[in-house]
């Protein structure tokens, strides 16, 4: 058992109940809101994501593990004043979403830049998961880096790197954003580990949206988990498909490899919130309880499936 940060204090471990892998309370740039956003309601919307999010200990869900960093507008006074009207353990991330350039806040300042200091980001990561994020005394548990399409780009590699270096001595895990459909999660896993970071303590995420199982397989017979974790985003593979793909894998002997989730949002301006519910109705909080789970108990997984990846895969992710 270890002590789990969240954003109203600490958790153990064995108390994280079941636990969504991957979800976000609010993704939005506070530079284009506050340019571009004249109609935000900070109180409307924190009351919606206490609605939301309150709703699901009452479905089943005790726990998420949000992994809105440094790219996706993290910023925990909105997410304190959510959780601390909620039943429910919301757990922060620290690290950086880029699929391509890192921030100029960082270009040229780093190990052999203009300005030759060690790598400002594997300390920032590290002030996060020690101190806590700004002067909110909240601390980060886990880290986040991401890879796209776009490949290993010099941005890419450079946050990855830290997000390994800042795993290697701090012992957090790491959750990264990759694409599976070019085997993303092949070079996070090669990059991560050169930088000392341990693969059992990594989700791949995303994975859930392929059924490629032999890349599925590669990945987590090298340790680390497969996120399941994008159920309710049909556009990019449709829900049969994310559920006979955990089913086949429970068959192959792989519950312990996969955590499941929703990668949805209270709110998240990428896109128009009507055309968000238009295209992908079930792309919320609860289609694992409501629709999931049922689909895949009536598939052939156990309720000791379902166990493992919800309670016991994510508790094991913080105590390795
Ligand atoms: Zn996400």
């Amino acid at each position: 058992m270890v002590a789990v940060p969240t954003v109203t204090g600490s958790v153990d471990s064995a108390d994280l109940g079941r636990v969504l892998a991957h979800e976000h309370v609010f993704v939005l740039g506070e530079e284009y809101r506050q340019n571009y956003q004249g109609d935000w309601d900070e109180d409307a919307q924190v009351a919606e994501a206490v609605e939301e999010l309150g709703a699901l200990p009452s479905m089943g869900i005790d726990t998420i593990l949000d992994p809105t960093v440094l790219g996706l507008g993290r910023y925990l006074p909105r997410v304190q004043r959510v959780a601390e009207q909620i039943d429910l353990n919301i757990v922060v991330a620290t690290g950086l979403y880029t699929y391509n350039e890192i921030p100029f806040q960082f270009h040229y300042t780093g190990p052999g830049l203009l300005f030759d200091v060690p790598e400002p980001l594997t300390e920032l990561f590290l002030k996060d998961l020690d101190e806590g994020i700004a002067d909110t005394g909240v601390r980060a548990a886990f880290l986040k880096c991401a890879i796209e399409e776009q490949g290993l780009t010099a941005g890419v590699e450079r946050a990855m790197r830290a997000v390994g270096q800042a795993s290697a001595q701090s012992g957090a895990p790491i959750t990264v954003h990759t694409n599976p459909h070019t085997g993303s999660g092949l070079v996070a896993q090669r990059v991560l580990a050169e930088e000392g970071a341990d693969l059992s303590k990594v989700v791949i995420g995303h994975s859930g949206d392929t059924t490629d199982l032999d890349y599925l397989m590669r990945v987590a017979d090298a340790g680390s988990y497969l996120g399941m974790d994008r159920f309710g985003l049909d556009v990019l593979l449709p829900f049969e498909d994310r559920v006979a793909t955990v089913l086949e894998l429970l068959r192959r002997g792989y519950a312990e490899k996969m955590v499941l989730a929703h990668d949805a949002s209270c709110f998240i301006d990428w896109f128009d919130p009507e055309a968000k519910r238009r295209v992908v109705p079930r792309w919320n909080f609860r289609h694992i309880s409501e629709d999931v789970i049922p689909a895949l108990l009536e598939g052939g997984a156990s309720e000791q499936d379902i166990e493992t990846m919800l309670v016991t895969n994510p508790r094991a992710y913080f105590e390795k």
